[in-house]
Order: structure tokens, then C-alpha cells, then sequence
């Protein structure tokens, strides 16, 4: 089994550190060429019988300065390019129907995984508040609650991107 899942969202919800969890810190994150490190930064998960590559992706979607349009390009095609999306928020990023985020995510056909990171932080009322916002905002999607840092539910989210291939 082979497959390419994209973790995208918007900057310092965690994406990187989850990448790591999901990948092992010993399986060094492969950058490809120099040029494009600040797009697109893989992580191979490898056993026997399975080969997953993630891709973190940087979470810009609205260029600042003209040199970001290509990031632009590139991100917003990198939500639909995989068999699986790990679309990454926190308990502080407030659900909404305008992040553009939110407006691509809703119509894609692929698999959407909604990790809600960083709960360590969160408690059970404001999580639960959460999830009955995003789960409005995003009916497509499986929401799931994870801190990448204390590493819950990262075998959770990896269980279910194997189901999902
Ligand atoms: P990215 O910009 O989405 O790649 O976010 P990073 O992975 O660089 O993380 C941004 C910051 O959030 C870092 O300081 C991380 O240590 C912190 N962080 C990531 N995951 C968690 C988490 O589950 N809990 C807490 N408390 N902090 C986290
Ligand atoms: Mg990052």
C-alpha cells in the first residue's frame, strides 16, 4: 500500500510538529531540492508493507508580497493533490466560514481529516464547543481532537489515514 497525504493549515497550529510525531523523528524529513524547501517539506512513513508520504505544506494561501504568489499556486493545489487531506487547526484558531481554509476544504472529494491540535491547552467544554463549530462548518470532514505534542491521538490519525488509502 502507497500513499500521499497533505497536511495543510493555517501558520503555528502545529503542522510541522505533527508531521514529526507521525513520521518518527528518526526517519530524518526529507527536503528535495534547495528551492523548494519553503514550499513543500515531505516526511516518508515506511514499513514492510506501506509507504506513506506526508507533505507539510506552508499555510499561505493569501500572498503578502508578490514573491508568495507561487506558494499560493502551490498550496491551494496541494489541497486537492492526495489521497488523504490532514487539515490542521488549534483550540486557539476560532472556527470560521470565511478563512479560506474552510472555503476550499468544504467541496473536496478526498478524505478530509480536521485535526483540532493542541488540546493540552483546551478544556473539555471549550472542545466540545469546538468541535459542534467546525463539524457545522465542515460536515465532509472527521474531526479529531489531537495534541502533537504529547502525541494524542497521533495513532489515532495515523490508523485512520492507513484505513483511508
Ligand atoms: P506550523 O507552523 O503549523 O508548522 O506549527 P509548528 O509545528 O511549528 O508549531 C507551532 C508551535 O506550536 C510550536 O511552538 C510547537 O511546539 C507548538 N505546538 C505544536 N503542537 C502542539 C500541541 O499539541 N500542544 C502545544 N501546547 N503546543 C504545540
Ligand atoms: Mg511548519
Amino acid at each position: 500500500k502507497a500513499g500521499f497525504v497533505n497536511i495543510v493549515g493555517n501558520p503555528n497550529v502545529g503542522k510541522s510538529t505533527l508531521m514529526n510525531a507521525l513520521v518518527g523523528e528518526r526517519i530524518s524529513i526529507a527536503t528535495f531540492k534547495a528551492q523548494t524547501t519553503r514550499h513543500r517539506i515531505m516526511g516518508i512513513y515506511n514499513t514492510d508493507d506501506m509507504q506513506i508520504v506526508f507533505s507539510d505544506t506552508p499555510g499561505v494561501l493569501k500572498p503578502q508580497y508578490k514573491l508568495q504568489e507561487s506558494m499560493l499556486n502551490f498550496s491551494t493545489s496541494a489541497l486537492t493533490d492526495a489521497d488523504v487531506l490532514l487539515y490542521v487547526t488549534d483550540v486557539v484558531e476560532t472556527p470560521d466560514k470565511h478563512n479560506e481554509f474552510v472555503e476550499k476544504v468544504a467541496g473536496m472529494e478526498i478524505p478530509v481529516l480536521l485535526l483540532i491540535n493542541k488540546i493540552d491547552l483546551s478544556n473539555q467544554e471549550k472542545l466540545v464547543e469546538l468541535v459542534e463549530a467546525w463539524k457545522a462548518l465542515l460536515p465532509n470532514a472527521e474531526i479529531i481532537p489531537i495534541s502533537a505534542t504529547t502525541k494524542f491521538n497521533v495513532d489515532y490519525v495515523m490508523k485512520r489515514v492507513k484505513e483511508l488509502l
